[in-house]
């Protein structure tokens, strides 16, 4: 399949009159029509990239994310068809042969895929994850290599930050890269990885300053790596709570050369790119949990309008009502946390508050919704062989990953305390 044709579903859409915005500062497609300078209506192109992805998810993914979620296999079916239905690296930039949407419209996309099946949905976003680092920071040249080979086939990446001993606090991490000569000679080991066992390339953050004094935003270097690079060992799929499908996994590096001409923007500059690239994937983390939450809310009021106790069903009993009414809340007030931190960074504002209140309130709402929708399925909710226990488990991960919710409020008290400062 050509690179035009890896995307034709939603190119077709982009086509009518549709312009990508995602690279460079542009106004919201909002700001276009008259009189609409506030608005929650999407547009028309916008509610068709949304239909696409809802009618894979509803009519692809959920019939098969159960028995995913039994075996944890790599759902590699469902990826190559979101590949083909241009679901997937939809923020590659034209010059690449991408559709260059912006992160808004990322967003909704991700929100429906995550409605779906949250494991496949992580698949999809690691590949954003290890892709938004040459996508903020690569050269042309970088740029037309990397992201342009995830155009012309459906091939993952992964972005390598975490190591054993350092996650949260990422100026710890011990793997370090050497110059010699024209390379650079990575050593250490990373942890935690998606696709790690299933990338073509990675995106990896190492310390090329061996003194420990040096400062954060000039130790590190950021570098693209070739997977099939002499010298890595990928190692075993990591069995999960949840999100059981997609593929996790420890990555060593002994002696890995990389050619210079892979360093991101230049020596140094690694920290700021790794954490640059947060203000872009953590409002799809969010509408990923956001999704998940929705489908919580979905499958608890049709099993409420259902279920009968004491002669009636459980949904006319106030203290269920009440329940759904509190799930429903949480869930427009999460979507429009990420809306907002997508459509701040599409205006080209820098939009590091609003991506952590987004991932941080969103990560929360999964958690509690898909809890509570256990709840309404009472003894059922326990079981596996209804949906809901899945959507629990797989739900927790979002406390967690691209940074913890703890981590979250560190960066929003930080961002809203120095507005008092300056
Ligand atoms: C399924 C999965 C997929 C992942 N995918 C990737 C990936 O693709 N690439 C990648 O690089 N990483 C990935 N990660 C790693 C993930 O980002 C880290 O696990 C996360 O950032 C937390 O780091 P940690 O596990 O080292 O926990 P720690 O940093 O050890 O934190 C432990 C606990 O302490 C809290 N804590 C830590 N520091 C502070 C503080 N200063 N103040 C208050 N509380 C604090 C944390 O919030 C947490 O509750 C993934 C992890 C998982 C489980």
């Amino acid at each position: 399949m050509s690179a035009f044709g890896a995307c034709r579903m939603l190119r077709a859409v982009a086509g009518r009159g549709w312009r990508p915005r995602s690279s460079k500062p542009a106004p919201s497609a909002h700001a276009k029509r008259p009189g609409a300078g506030f608005s929650f209506e999407l547009t028309d192109e916008q509610k068709e990239f949304q239909a696409t992805a809802r009618k894979f998810a509803v009519e692809e993914v959920i019939p098969v994310a159960a028995q995913y979620d039994k075996t944890g296999e790599y759902p590699l079916p469902l990826i190559k068809r979101a590949w083909e239905l241009g679901l997937m690296n939809s923020h590659i930039p034209e010059s690449c042969g991408g559709l260059g949407l912006g992160t808004f419209e990322s967003c909704l996309i991700t929100e429906e895929l995550a409605y779906g099946c949250t494991g496949v949905q992580t698949a999809i976003e690691g590949n954003s994850l290890g892709e938004m680092p040459v996508i903020i920071a690569g050269n042309e040249q970088q740029q037309k290599k990397y992201l342009g080979r995830m155009i012309e086939e459906p091939l993952m990446c992964a972005y390598c930050v975490t190591e054993p001993g350092a996650g949260s606090d990422v100026a710890g991490i011990k793997t370090k890269a050497e110059k010699k000569g024209d390379e650079y000679v990575i050593n250490g080991q990373k942890m935690w990885i998606t696709n790690g066992g299933k990338a073509n390339w990675y995106f990896l953050l190492a310390r090329t300053d061996p003194d420990p004094k040096a400062p954060a935003g000039k130790a590190f270097t950021g570098f693209i790596v070739e997977a099939n690079s002499p010298g890595i060992q990928v190692g075993r799929k990591e069995m999960n709570m949840g999100q059981r499908c997609s593929d996790t996994r420890g990555i060593v590096f002994e002696d890995v050369r990389v050619p210079k001409e892979n360093v991101l923007l230049g020596e140094g500059a690694g920290f700021k790119i790794a954490m640059g690239a947060f203000d872009k994937t953590r409002p799809p983390v969010a509408a990923g949990a956001v999704g998940l939450a929705k489908r919580a809310l979905d499958e608890a009021t049709k099993y409420a309008l259902e279920r009968k106790t004491f002669g009636k069903p459980i949904v006319e009993h106030q203290a269920v009502s009440f329940m759904l009414a509190e799930m429903a809340m949480k869930v427009e007030l999460a979507r429009m946390a990420y809306q907002r931190a997508a459509w701040e960074v599409d205006a080209g504002r820098r939009n590091t508050y609003y991506a952590s209140i987004a991932k941080a309130f969103a990560g929360d709402v999964a958690n509690q919704v898909a809890t509570d929708a256990v709840q309404i399925f009472g003894g059922n909710g326990f079981n596996t062989e209804y949906p809901v226990e899945k959507l629990m488990r797989d739900a927790k991960i979002y406390q967690i990953y691209e940074g913890t919710a703890q981590i979250q409020r560190m960066i929003i008290a930080r961002e809203h305390i120095g507005k008092y400062k300056a």
